[in-house]
């Protein structure tokens, strides 16, 4: 008998590194450069690279640490990072 399984994607957190369902991460993007702003981090528009924080990291301290990581940032941008993550995260809880 086959077994009815859903399929679960699962993605990783590039702060914790602990491994999450796809559905309770953010999933974010750095953009480089954009008619609007340039470089920033924003919700996943659909287009390009991303890369996924879980609920509790996206509030955690040291988080900006690891998105310069991720992005290729300077570690000196880190604030602009952390600012622009809280309003990233800002818009999906609207
Ligand atoms: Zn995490």
């Amino acid at each position: 008998m086959k077994a009815k399984k859903k399929r679960i994607i699962v993605r990783m957190c590039v702060h914790c590194r602990v491994r999450f369902a796809q559905n309770e991460l953010y999933r974010l993007q750095y953009i480089q450069q954009s008619p609007i702003a340039q470089k920033k981090i924003m919700l996943y528009s659909g287009q390009g690279r991303s890369f996924y924080l879980c609920c509790e990291c996206v509030s955690h301290r040291k988080v900006a640490h690891s998105l310069c990581r991720v992005c290729k940032v300077d570690k000196k941008g880190k604030d602009d990072m952390d600012k622009n993550l809280k309003e990233a995260i800002c818009q999906q809880q609207k």
